[in-house]
């Protein structure tokens, strides 16, 4: 009998309608003999009207507050779930990530995964019944609810599979599985059979949300075997596990598009050491991750120290940087909105030659600007403009030919 545990996104269980329909897919899992645990998002964009609502009361809602308000979201998605299970006879009982034994690490918004038991789902498996679990959700050692960051559900399925020793991890979404690029931006994407964690995880922290990162992270280290496949029809996705079959050729898996940075220029800094170290741990104290660093050298014994953070984070950025550029006599902190970050990532770069080289010809072509550039063994991003995006993924799309299916024979 196989342990399986099943994740369905927001689209997913969009409507009554999808529910019922997810429900179905469920019981026939379980109806073929496998242990099913379930993992649900909230539904539709509840998530996002949930954080309109709350800035409809305040532009800075305490992260407490925050965190007990979205949880709320996926609450419903277990209770319907599980209500649409009964209605065709399949016993099934709902958990909240609390309930379900999620130990998190009190970060309100962004909490990780300290330890997940499992014990009620795991009773819940051996009595014969469905466990529904809501994803995103967990509680600190105080009991205090925290939420693990925009689409965290996504990790709640995989650690749940770990905790369960389940043998697959079955990520449901409104896609056929992981592209060579988003399939919305590049309609000529191609889905990959199968893919790294490593380099999955390079994707999933470069913005590619198919999968949140720090799923992937899990499942890596513990060697859950993740299967990211639709919620629309039964065909094969992608598989994310430690090594895969080479294909012939190729040096890039992918790439990933990023829209929700934000650029903040520290203007005017003295040119002396500990200025950026200083910035640097007031925004790192703060918990909150920069991406591209670029500073840029005047003259005049200045420099602009120029880095993005994630929207989410923009607030509490400047929060935190307003006292420290006061404090290290900086001219002004400002910010914009209209950047975006594309980065081209795989393995084979390590060995293979010419691949900046290529991406840089590919953007200068379509007339795309490059603000900041940052590589790693394994990808290179560009901080571009956010309305040349699309065309940046397309046109490097396009050079490097992911389109084209090379599989070794
Ligand atoms: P869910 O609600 O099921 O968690 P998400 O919206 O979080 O779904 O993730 C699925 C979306 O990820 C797709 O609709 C697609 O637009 C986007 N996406 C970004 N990069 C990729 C990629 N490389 N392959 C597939 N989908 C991608
Ligand atoms: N509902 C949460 C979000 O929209 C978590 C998730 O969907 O994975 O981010
Ligand atoms: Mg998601």
């Amino acid at each position: 009998m196989a342990v399986i545990v099943q994740k369905f996104g927001g689209t997913s269980v969009g409507s009554a309608e999808r529910i019922l329909r997810v429900a179905q897919r469920v019981d026939r899992t379980a109806a073929a003999g496998n242990m099913v645990a379930v993992v649900v998002s909230a539904m539709g964009d509840s998530t996002d009207e949930l954080i309109s609502l709350a800035h409809r009361i305040s532009s800075r809602p305490p992260e407490r507050e925050m965190a007990m308000l979205l949880a709320t979201g996926e609450q419903v998605s277990i209770a319907l779930l599980t209500m649409a299970l009964a209605k065709l006879g399949r016993e099934a009982v709902s958990f909240t990530g609390p309930q379900a034994g999620v130990l998190t690490d009190g970060n309100p918004l962004n909490a990780r995964i300290r330890a997940f038991t499992a014990e009620r789902v795991k009773a819940a498996l051996a009595a014969g019944k469905v466990a529904v679990v809501a994803g995103f959700q967990g509680a600190d050692a105080a009991g205090e609810i925290n939420t693990l960051g925009r689409g965290g559900s996504d990790t709640t399925a995989v650690a749940l599979a770990a905790a369960l020793g389940a043998d697959v991890c079955e990520i449901y979404t409104d896609v056929d599985g992981v592209f060579t690029v988003d399939p919305r931006i590049v309609p000529e994407a191609r889905k990959l059979a199968e893919i790294t964690y490593d380099e999955m995880l390079e994707l999933a922290s470069l913005g590619a949300k198919v999968l949140h990162p720090r799923a992937v992270e899990c499942g890596k280290e513990h060697g859950v075997a993740i299967h990211v496949r639709s919620s629309f029809h039964d065909g094969p996705g992608t598989i994310v596990k430690e090594a895969v079959k080479m294909e012939r050729g190729t040096v890039i898996s992918g790439i990933a598009c990023d829209e929700d940075q934000v650029k903040i220029a520290v203007v005017g800094v003295p040119d002396r050491p500990g200025i950026a170290a200083g910035i640097f741990t007031a925004i790192g104290n703060a918990g909150i991750n920069v991406d591209l660093i670029v500073q840029s050298i005047h003259r005049n014994g200045e420099n602009d120290i120029l880095f993005t953070v994630s929207r989410d984070n923009l607030e509490k950025a400047l929060a935190v940087l307003e006292p420290v550029v006061k404090e290290v006599g900086a001219k002004d902190l400002q910010y914009r909105h209209d950047v975006a970050k594309i980065s081209v990532v795989g393995a084979g770069m390590i060995h293979g030659t010419g691949v900046a080289a290529g991406m840089f010809a590919a953007l200068a072509a379509a007339g795309i600007n490059i603000e900041i550039i940052s590589t790693s063994e394994i990808k290179i991003s560009c901080l571009i403009a956010a309305d040349r995006l699309h065309d940046a993924a397309r046109a490097i799309h396009a050079h490097f030919k992911l389109g084209e299916a090379v599989d070794c024979p």
